[in-house]
């Protein structure tokens, strides 16, 4: 039986399912609350800034980059939208669904897209426009990973946190078959794990 509370050494049970780690639980902390700075000091004369979230992987950086963004910067909104890119197996296509849209108006907002990770880069080129085409004021993107060796589209990402290569990671939001999301750092899985099925 698998234990509920972890490992001797402190770590959960999870981790044990991780190869190596890529970044820190330490290494988010600090870059999501400069990021935060970064933010606040460019929308310092914002009444408000509009974070638009995206389900799933982006919720763990979404809540602790708006708890940072809100010490130092103008009050923080919160929105989330869920998309699904169709794709081939890994590949994203560009050709996204709504999953769940925007519960309200952003026509003339400052909107700050807060994405776990950019990979070739479609989906969230696909979201730009969207954003855009509903008549927000001003549309700039954090995100926590990049993979600049996969984009295939160029988009200007203004904020960030790690470009990293271009593996499968997961951990702080980011799954494998939805599993591995609540780790605290982002890792790669051991190659065994894909077997298991
Ligand atoms: P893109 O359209 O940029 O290729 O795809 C972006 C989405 O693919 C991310 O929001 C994320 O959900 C997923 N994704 C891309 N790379 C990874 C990765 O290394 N690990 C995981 N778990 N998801 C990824």
């Amino acid at each position: 039986m698998r234990q509920a509370n972890g490992m001797a050494d402190g770590t959960t049970w999870h981790s044990s399912d991780i190869d190596h780690i890529i970044v820190t639980e330490e290494q988010i902390r600090e870059k999501t609350a400069d990021l935060a700075k970064q933010v606040a000091a460019d929308y310092a004369d914002a009444d408000s800034v509009l974070l638009v979230g995206v389900l799933k992987g982006a919720v763990m950086f979404m809540a602790d980059f708006a708890r940072a963004l809100g010490r130092v910067g103008p009050p923080v909104e919160l929105e989330f939208m869920a998309v699904s890119s169709y794709g081939q197996g890994t590949t994203s296509s560009g050709v996204v669904r709504i999953l769940k849209d925007l519960d309200r108006d952003i026509a003339g907002r400052h909107v700050v897209v807060v994405e776990d990770i950019v990979d070739s880069g479609l989906t969230l080129s696909w979201l730009l426009k969207y954003l855009e085409s509903r008549s927000a004021a001003r549309v700039d993107v954090v995100a926590l990973l990049r993979k600049p060796d996969a984009l295939r589209v160029s988009i200007p990402v203004r904020y960030v946190g790690f470009d990293i290569p271009s593996e499968f990671v997961v951990g702080y939001g980011l799954d494998y078959a939805e599993r591995y999301r609540e780790l605290p750092f982002v890792g790669v899985l051991k190659p065994s794990v894909y077997g298991r099925g």
